[in-house]
C-alpha cells in the first residue's frame, strides 16, 4: 500500500502517517524529519535546507526528489510506505510519477487531511517537538505525562523554529500557492480521499482505516 499525505503544515499529516505505518507495517517517509536530521548531524544537505526551512519556503525540488526516489526503491519498501510531506509541488509529483512508473509501480492514495487556515496557526503554536527522537506532541490536543518531556524517549520538547506564528503565516500562504495544486492532481488521477482533519485525532484515523480497509 503507497500512500501519499496530504494537507497544510500542522493539519496532522505527522500525526496519522505515524498511526497508520504502526498499523499497516510500512515505514513512515517524512522529508521534513529528513531534513531536520541532516540539519542536525551538520550536512551539506542540512546547511542547504535549512537556510529555506528557516524562511518557511520550499526546499527546492532538486534538492528532495532523488532522496525520495532512492527512498522508495529501498528494500523495507516493498510492501509499500507512507509518504509525509512530500510531494509538495506539481514537479514533485510528476518526478515521483515518472519514477514509480518506470519499475511498474504507482500511488494508490493521496489522503488530504483538510484543516481550515484558522485552526493552523493556534494549533501550531502549541506543538512540541522532542529533541531526541522527533516525536511530536500538542500542549492541549496531544500532551505528554510530563510536562516538556519526551513519554518516547525522556529528552526535552521544543517549539520548531518554523512554528513560531510569522512563519506559519508564510508557510501556510506557501501551501495554497505550491501544494494545494496537488489536491487536484490526485483528484484527475482518481486517487485523492480527503478526510476532516479538525475532529479528535483517534476520529481522524478510523476515518483513514475506512478509506484504507482494516
Ligand atoms: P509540516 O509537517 O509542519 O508541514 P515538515 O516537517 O513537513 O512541516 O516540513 C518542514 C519544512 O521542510 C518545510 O517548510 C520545507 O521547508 C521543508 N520540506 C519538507 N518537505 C519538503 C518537500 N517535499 N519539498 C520542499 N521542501 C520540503
Ligand atoms: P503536520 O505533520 O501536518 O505538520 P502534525 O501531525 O505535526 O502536523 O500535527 C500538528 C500539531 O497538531 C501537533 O502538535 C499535533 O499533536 C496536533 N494535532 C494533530 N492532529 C490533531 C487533531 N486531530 N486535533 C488536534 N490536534 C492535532
Ligand atoms: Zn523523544
Amino acid at each position: 500500500m503507497k500512500i501519499i499525505m496530504l494537507g497544510a503544515p500542522g493539519a496532522g499529516k505527522g500525526t496519522q502517517a505515524k498511526k497508520i505505518a504502526a498499523k499497516y507495517n510500512i515505514p513512515h517517509i517524512s522529508t521534513g524529519d529528513i531534513f531536520r536530521a541532516n540539519i542536525k548531524n551538520g550536512t551539506e544537505l542540512g546547511n542547504k535546507a535549512k537556510t529555506y526551512m528557516d524562511q518557511g519556503l520550499l526546499v527546492p525540488d532538486e534538492l528532495v526528489v532523488d532522496l525520495v526516489v532512492d527512498r522508495v526503491r529501498q528494500e523495507d519498501c516493498v510492501n509499500g510506505y507512507v509518504l509525509d510531506g512530500f510531494p509538495r509541488t506539481i514537479p514533485q509529483a510528476e518526478a515521483l510519477d515518472k519514477a514509480l512508473a518506470a519499475i511498474g509501480e504507482k500511488i494508490d492514495h493521496a489522503i488530504d487531511v483538510n484543516v481550515p487556515d484558522e485552526n493552523i496557526v493556534h494549533r501550531m503554536s502549541g506543538r512540541r517537538a522532542c529533541v531526541g527522537c522527533g516525536a511530536t506532541y500538542h500542549l492541549e490536543y496531544a500532551p505528554t505525562k510530563e510536562e516538556g518531556i519526551c513519554d518516547a524517549c525522556g529528552k526535552e520538547l521544543i517549539l520548531r523554529d518554523d512554528d513560531k506564528p510569522e512563519t506559519v503565516k508564510k508557510r501556510l500562504g506557501v501551501y495554497h500557492e505550491q501544494t494545494q495544486p496537488l489536491i487536484d492532481y490526485y483528484t484527475n488521477a482518481g486517487i485523492l480521499k480527503t478526510v476532516d482533519g479538525t475532529i479528535d485525532i483517534n476520529d481522524v484515523f478510523q476515518a483513514i482505516v475506512d478509506i484504507l480497509g482494516e
